[in-house]
């Protein structure tokens, strides 16, 4: 027998946890007969209950038994007005003699299905770091089972039980932080939750999502409050999680934000200049407004911070003649003003993309409102070479990202690359059988995906609907056959849900190579691969296929 690869081997682990997990939710379901049993008389009782049935919709989800934690969650709601109620407790209003019949039912409905939702294998491409996530988690059970879903989608992650074990954490930072919002002293935690998140993560230096079963405007803005950036609701949907994780990583620790300064006094803007770079940010400094337009074109800004500038020309008129330039109208333009008058705070209010600040700003807001302002263009620009629902390139760039490719390798007869064009299968069905917001959802996953699996230095796009081209640097047809084939068996095993419902989809994929058809112009090139795919469709489907002829 063949030994085992790493995948087959999580796959099995994953197994084995699910197994112990449903023996624990038979002990679990016993407890809460007994419960049952008892006649419920005062609110203590009920908070039990409560606690009971939250535990259990939290982490039922997660390991694959839907109806049974949606089942959960309802009575847990039930349960929740009952506490919220003034009154008297009422034994007679709560009929939970159905409960418990009613949740072995979803369990052993679940219990016929094979996998648990969202699970994928995919490993990141070998010789890339993987992004390192620290997963707090107060379940044990639910915490080795998340971190084993997020491993088989290329990360890298510690697990912690309890906020305390946070401050274990060596001195550099992680990627990311996943927190349970629930996980550390449940009593601190029911009163100031806030103050306690603030308190344990205020030295964090990487994004924070929290999670949480609460699904609900409190949550999501104790969230906000407690420095978190996102929040996601148990049962964890891993594919939107990592696409989410996968985004804010290629925005965290990018490239340096180029600023352009443009300040009065040359002391002043070499003190915030140094400020600036000391963040991590690349600094022009220009003390001549008149050399404005040589500075640009040299330097590219990505911002500009005018520093109060009223002698001769004020920062509002800076703003003014960027306006009248295609180029520059929508880089943000920063203008710190000591004393501004009723003028220039009207002319500024009709800037658009223009900040006047008032008087002084301190270091810290001024690097945060530089980094903000930056990442903003960043994403306005991306929006327009990248398709909104994969994050891919969209059809225009992606062949011109073919084209570029080709021609670097007209120059460099040693550059091989491949193309790969790939479809999923027959997903007309997947939108008629389970709504366009399903199939929107496999197509964002295909995107991650592919980001995950493949190289920064790959070109990705989407070229059309459901349909892929990829641009494989220094890959030839046979490695890219290989790669290829590897995410076909990884994306048939992700088990999708809509409507309380499992499915799962594949893809077909042609692929085409310039050392083999060094005569191909890039057009010719892609309907090759796109005939291969064809062929791939003809065939039977989910398979890859190289160009022939
Ligand atoms: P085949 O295996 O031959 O590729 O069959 P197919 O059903 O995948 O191919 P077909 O080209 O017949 O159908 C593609 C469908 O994809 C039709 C279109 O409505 C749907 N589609 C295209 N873009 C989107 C999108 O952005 N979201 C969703 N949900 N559906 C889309
Ligand atoms: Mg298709
Ligand atoms: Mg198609």
């Amino acid at each position: 027998m063949s030994k085992p690869t790493v995948n087959e081997e999580v796959i099995s682990r994953l197994d084995s946890l699910r197994e112990s997990y449903r023996n624990r939710l038979n002990a679990e379901l016993k407890e809460l007969g007994e419960l049952l049993d008892t006649p419920i008389d005062s609110k203590s009782d009920l908070s039990i209950l409560h606690a009971h049935l939250h535990k259990l919709a939290g982490s039922a989800g997660t390991f694959g038994y839907h109806q049974f934690g949606l089942l959960a969650r309802q009575y847990e709601l039930i349960i929740n007005d009952l506490q919220s109620g003034d009154n008297a407790i009422n034994p007679i209003s709560i009929d939970t003699s159905t409960w418990l019949a009613s949740l072995h039912d979803a369990l052993d409905k679940n219990a016929t299905q094979d996998a648990p939702s969202g699970v994928s294998i995919l490993h990141r491409h070998a010789h890339m770091d993987k992004p390192h996530i620290v997963l707090v988690e107060r379940d044990a059970m639910l915490l080795e089972y998340t971190a084993q879903q997020l491993e088989l989608f290329g990360f890298q992650v510690t697990c912690l039980q309890d906020a305390d074990e946070l401050s274990q954490l060596g001195s550099e930072p992680p990627d990311l932080l996943l927190v349970d919002h629930r996980a550390g002293d449940l009593q601190q935690l029911s009163q100031q939750p806030v103050a306690f998140w603030q308190h344990k993560l205020q030295h964090i230096g990487c994004p924070i999502f929290f999670t949480g079963g609460e699904d609900g405007f409190q949550a999501r803005l104790n969230a906000i409050r407690s420095f978190g950036s996102g929040y996601f609701i148990k049962p964890l949907n891993i594919v939107e999680l990592t696409t989410k994780i996968v985004q804010v990583l290629n925005t965290h620790g990018a490239e340096p934000e180029r600023i352009l300064i443009v300040g009065e006094e040359q002391y002043v803007a070499d003190a915030k200049g140094a400020i600036l770079e000391r963040a991590g940010m690349s600094i022009f400094n220009l003390n001549q407004p008149a050399n404005l337009l040589n500075a640009l074109r040299d330097f590219n800004p990505e911002m500009i911070l005018i520093l109060h500038y009223r002698e001769g020309v004020i920062g509002t008129e800076i703003g003014a003649i960027l306006e009248q330039f295609e180029r520059w109208t929508f880089t943000p333009v920063v203008y710190s003003c000591m004393n501004p008058n009723a003028q220039i705070r009207q002319k500024a209010m009709l800037l658009s993309n223009f900040t006047l600040i008032e008087g002084a700003i301190d270091d810290a807001h001024l690097v945060g409102l530089c980094r903000a302002r930056v990442q903003k263009i960043r994403q306005f620009e991306a929006s327009l070479t990248q398709d909104g629902l994969t994050g891919l390139l969209k059809h225009a760039s992606i062949k011109e990202a073919v084209h570029a490719q080709w021609l670097y390798a007209q120059r460099n007869s040693s550059s091989h690359f491949s193309l790969v064009m790939l479809d999923i299968d027959h997903f007309k069905r997947v939108n008629d059988t389970y709504g366009h917001a399903a199939g929107d959802s496999v197509i964002a996953a295909v995107g991650t995906l592919l980001k995950q699996f493949f190289r920064r230095i790959d070109k990705l796009g989407r070229y059309g609907g459901e349909e892929f081209a990829l641009v494989l640097v220094d890959c030839s047809a046979n490695d890219a056959l290989r790669k290829v084939e590897e995410l076909r068996q990884m994306f048939a095993k992700i088990q999708f849900s809509a409507k309380d419902v499992e499915f799962s989809c594949t893809l077909s994929a042609g692929i085409a190579d310039n050392a083999t058809y060094p005569n191909d112009s890039p057009q010719e090139l892609l309907e090759r691969a796109d005939k291969a795919l064809y062929c791939a469709k003809q065939s039977g489907r989910n398979q890859v296929r190289l160009a022939e002829g």
